[in-house]
């Protein structure tokens, strides 16, 4: 009897077990499977979000580009002419003796200044015009009331002195500047865009 009866509770609990053991599994395998659904999700509603933000921040930077935003870097030397209102040596200047058909801009801020058609020889050293495009050069009167300085309107770059009388040509006008204030760009080549912003004083 005794044996029988340890027999019995040795299957009941080999069954419990199989039981236990058949149950548990898919328990195990729901519980992983559960948690891994509601993980994926914030994943994915996470990786939309950012493409949102930098589609705005493309559109801000179509515009950055399509209005210049500063002026033209400067080399140490052409800084020295134009922001300190220094002056080139004589004779040295790229554009001193330059004829071709074309139209001088303003190295800073691509302004367009003088037309080759303005430029003569004066044989003075620098670049010599005659007169500039309507509205491109502004003149103030030096400090110490000799000479009159010329700079460029939009950007009031230091061009160089513009002198009157000396009859050079039928305009009897001389306007000498440095060629490290412009940039040359021959007939036909599209001029680049003009950088406007507020004038450095
Ligand atoms: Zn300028």
């Amino acid at each position: 009897m005794r044996q029988i009866r340890i027999q019995r509770v040795i299957a009941v609990l080999a069954l419990a077990s199989f039981v236990a053991g058949c149950t548990a599994d898919p328990e195990t395998v729901e519980s992983v499977q559960i948690p891994a659904e509601p993980i994926v999700q914030p994943v994915v509603q996470e990786a939309i979000t950012p493409p949102t933000e930098s589609t705005g921040e493309n559109v801000m930077s179509d515009t950055a580009e399509a209005k210049p935003t500063k002026y033209n870097e400067l080399t140490d030397i052409e800084a020295y002419v134009i922001l300190k209102k220094g002056t080139e040596r004589p004779f040295v200047g790229e554009y001193t003796d330059m004829k071709d058909p074309g139209t001088y801009i303003c190295r800073q801020c691509n302004s367009p200044l003088y037309l080759a058609t303005q430029k003569f020889s004066s044989h003075c050293g620098w670049p010599s015009f005659d007169d500039e495009i309507e509205g491109a050069v502004e003149r103030h009167v030096d400090t110490d009331g000799d000479r009159t300085e010329i700079v460029c309107k939009n950007c009031g770059g230091h061009l160089g002195h513009v002198f009157l009388g000396e009859g050079y040509t039928e305009k009897n006008t001389r306007h000498c500047v440095n060629s490290l204030s412009m940039k040359f760009f021959a007939e036909g080549k599209p001029l680049p865009q003009v950088v406007h912003l507020p004038k450095a004083k």
